[in-house]
C-alpha cells in the first residue's frame, strides 16, 4: 500500500471533513442529532477496487470455508466485522483462526460484543462495550491491533456511534451493495458494481455461496478486493487531491499539491 506523505496527512482531517460532509453523511433530520464523525458508504470511484465485508462471524464452519476460498484468491483481501463473543468462541474451536486471517492481510473491525444496537446504548456503555470487544480481539491475536472501522449492528446510525467514533478514532462503515439474498441476485448486483463499492455480507451459508459464485468473475474481470483500510485511504487521498489542491487547468494540468 502506498503510504500517505506527512504533507497529505496534515490535510486529511480537513479534507475528509470537507469531502465527507458534502456527500457522504446522511441528511440531517429534525429528530436525529447530526452525525459528525467520519462515515462512509463507498470509497473512491476512481479505482477498480471493492471492499468485501463479512459481519457477525457466528458460524465456524462458514468462516473456515471462506478461509479456504480466500486461500485460492491470495490477492483478495477482505474485512471481517465479528462480534466480540464470537472472536473468543471461534478461537476456542479453531485456535489461531484470527491470527491466520490477519497474517494473510485481512482486516478486523468492531461490531459490538454481543450484537446490540449502539443506538440503545449510552455513550458510556458503548465505550465500555468497545473496550471489552477490543480486549477480546487482542486476546485472540496476542497483540495490539489498530482498529479503524465500526459496522453498526442493524446498520443503525446513532448519536452514540458518533461519540464512540470520535472517542476511539473509528470510521463508521456502511455499505453500497449488500444485505444478502440469493447468490444469483447478489452476483448480478456485484457485477453491476462500481469502483469503491463496499459490499456487505454475513458469515452465513447464502453469503458464502454468493462469494463462491462471484469471486471467479471478479478475478477474471480484474477487480481488486481490498481491505476497508485500503479503500478508505484511497478515498482520503482523493479528497486531499480534489478538495485542497491548487489545480491549474491551463495548457498542462498541474496539481501543485501532489508530491
Ligand atoms: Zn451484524
Amino acid at each position: 500500500m502506498t503510504s500517505i506523505s506527512r504533507r497529505d496527512f496534515l490535510k486529511i482531517s480537513s479534507a475528509a471533513l470537507l469531502g465527507i460532509s458534502a456527500s457522504k453523511f446522511i441528511p440531517m433530520q429534525a429528530d436525529e442529532p447530526y452525525f459528525t464523525a467520519p462515515l462512509i458508504w463507498n470509497g473512491s470511484r476512481k479505482f477498480k477496487r471493492m471492499a468485501f465485508t463479512y459481519d457477525d462471524c457466528y458460524l465456524l464452519n462458514k468462516m473456515q470455508d471462506l478461509e479456504v476460498l480466500l486461500n485460492e484468491y491470495p490477492e483478495f483481501k477482505v474485512t471481517f466485522f465479528p462480534v466480540g463473543s464470537k472472536l473468543l468462541n471461534l478461537e476456542e474451536q479453531d485456535s489461531g483462526i484470527w491470527k491466520r486471517l490477519v497474517k494473510k492481510g485481512h482486516e478486523i473491525g468492531y461490531h459490538t460484543f454481543d450484537h446490540v444496537n449502539l443506538g440503545v446504548m449510552s455513550p458510556a456503555t458503548a465505550l465500555m462495550d468497545y473496550d471489552k470487544w477490543y480486549g477480546a480481539l487482542t486476546q485472540v491475536l496476542g497483540t495490539e491491533y489498530n482498529v479503524r472501522f465500526v459496522r453498526p449492528p442493524y446498520d443503525i446510525i446513532s448519536y452514540t456511534m458518533d461519540v464512540l467514533c470520535q472517542e476511539r478514532g473509528l470510521v463508521a462503515t456502511l455499505f453500497s451493495i449488500g444485505g444478502g439474498g440469493e447468490p444469483d441476485i447478489v452476483t448480478r448486483a456485484i457485477q453491476k458494481g462500481k469502483g469503491g463499492d463496499i459490499i456487505q455480507m454475513h458469515i452465513r451459508t447464502q453469503d458464502y455461496n454468493s462469494s463462491l459464485q462471484v469471486y471467479p468473475w471478479l478475478r477474471e474481470n480484474n477487480w481488486e478486493l481490498v481491505t476497508m483500510s485500503q479503500l478508505y485511504d484511497d478515498y482520503l487521498r482523493e479528497q486531499v487531491n480534489s478538495a485542497d489542491c491548487d489545480v491549474d487547468a491551463g495548457m498542462s494540468l498541474t496539481r501543485t499539491c501532489v508530491e
